[in-house]
């Protein structure tokens, strides 16, 4: 199958292409040419299969032309190595558990097989020169990327992430790996950070230098795979007898993990409609308002992995619904809460339901209690382990977290980095003289 760039400018890519190269010639981002819709039957039975032989279905839709079957069937089995289980919080609204991969965020997964499908590109590539991937992390994103690819021959990693800007715990997971593993931290925001990514794969004499690609949700690989839970939710759903007016609802901020959602409803996965759940940083539910898109600077929120001003994905998004807002706002939903609901909201579901949120999963909590209506049953997508945000939660709910064992074991390694500013020529001689 080939991919189209978001500005029609670009040529068709391949899949490998637009894997390696990760944004297309004209800055946009790559959509696949077709969008495969899987068989009425396909969703009768559903809620009879696993995880596995789900998500290799929807697998072979977008990549089967590309990638033989047993192969395909491999990377897919290997990167869900956990379950994705949808658990009762109330009687109407349910929790999708992202957060049962090694880095806990539901990123693990569009990392892990993004690792994968380039680990099997490069094994076949006549050019054997280190392909370099540049992400750029607002927290969650340089965990799972840094470990999904951590000992992947032929591939080095560079994580950018925004001085201060990310919790101890996220830091740590990618921070500590050395090896193929590089951190960089910048002094600046997120959005300088996703800035120079851009910028260094604009760069004539940089791709001259090096073999560079992209890691971030804007990576075909990466953001794809993601669609495969959304249907497996719809399957937990279904044996609860609980799908008919499923509302899904994402808290998001590159949009990425929603785009998958919206392309799995084209394939034919019955959801009733979707929220995307923001914190402050609320670009995109000022858009459903209004019409217009308006990015700006991201401001801090305790939500961090969601403080984006201007979400890559929201192209996508575009090119899906051929820019017609009307057709934007019939499928989606918005919500945009403060710091203080967000805390409100983790306090008063562990009161009331026992269960413990994360910030980003609060919005979306919250935003399916006050937005369901009747007869509809709610998931939100937990995006992260509440672990991940301990000192935050823990101040909040003044309730103990026991962090995770695979969490812990990253605490007790030695914070390596490399400090750079925000302007792109000093991002461009370090990566020169390497
Ligand atoms: C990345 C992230 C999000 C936002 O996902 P997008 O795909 O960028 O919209 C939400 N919650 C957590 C915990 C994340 O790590």
């Amino acid at each position: 199958m080939n991919y189209y760039s978001t500005q029609h400018q670009a040529p068709l890519a391949t899949l490998e292409k637009a894997v390696v190269k990760g944004l297309a010639e004209d800055r946009g981002l790559y959509m696949p040419e077709r969008i495969n819709p899987l068989p009425a039957s396909f969703f009768e039975e559903i809620d009879k299969l696993t995880f596995h032989q789900i998500a290799t279905r929807v697998a072979e839709a977008f990549f089967g032309e590309d990638i033989p079957a047993d192969t395909l069937q491999q990377i897919v089995c290997d990167t869900l190595s956990f379950d994705v289980p949808a658990v009762r919080v109330t009687d109407r609204i349910y929790s999708l558990e992202l957060f049962h991969g090694p880095t806990l965020a539901f990123k693990d997964v569009g990392a892990r097989f993004m690792a994968r499908l380039l680990g099997y590109y490069s094994n076949k590539a006549h050019d054997s020169r280190l392909v370099n991937v540049l992400v750029a992390t607002s927290g969650d994103t340089g965990s799972a990327v840094a470990n999904g690819f951590l000992g992947v021959e032929g591939v080095h990693v560079y994580v950018l992430y925004p001085k201060g800007k990310v919790s101890p715990i996220q830091e740590c997971q990618f921070t500590t790996l050395g090896r193929n593993i590089t951190a960089l931290e910048v002094d600046g925001v997120f959005d300088d950070c996703q800035a120079l990514v851009k910028s260094a794969f604009m760069d004539a004499d940089l791709n001259a230098h090096m073999k560079l690609t992209s890691a971030n949700s804007i990576n075909v690989a990466r953001f794809l795979p993601q669609s495969f839970y959304y249907f497996y939710a719809y399957a937990q759903m279904k044996a609860l007898g609980l799908a008919d007016r499923l509302v899904v609802c994402v808290p998001s901020g590159n949009f990425g993990n929603i785009c998958s959602a919206l392309f799995g409803k084209r394939m034919g996965l019955p959801v009733h409609r979707f929220i995307a759940a923001n914190n402050a940083n609320d670009i995109f539910y000022q858009y459903l308002l209004t019409g217009q898109y308006s990015p700006r600077p991201s401001t801090q929120t305790i939500a961090n992995a969601m403080d984006v001003g201007d979400p890559s994905n929201f192209a996508r998004i575009l090119d899906l619904y051929g820019h017609s807002h009307e057709a934007i706002c019939n499928d989606i939903s918005g919500a945009t809460y403060s710091d203080s609901q967000i805390a409100d909201t983790l306090r008063t579901c562990l009161q009331q339901t026992g269960y413990q949120l994360d910030p980003h999963g609060a919005c979306g909590y919250r935003a399916l209690q006050e937005g369901l209506r009747e007869g509809e049953t709610g998931i939100f997508l937990e995006t992260a382990h509440p672990a991940k945000f301990k000192d935050t939660v823990e101040a909040i709910t003044h309730q103990p977290i026991t962090i995770p064992e695979r969490l812990q074991a990253f605490m007790q390694g030695t914070k390596q980095s490399i400090a750079i500013g925000k302007d792109f020529d000093g991002f461009k001689s370090f990566l020169m003289s390497r």
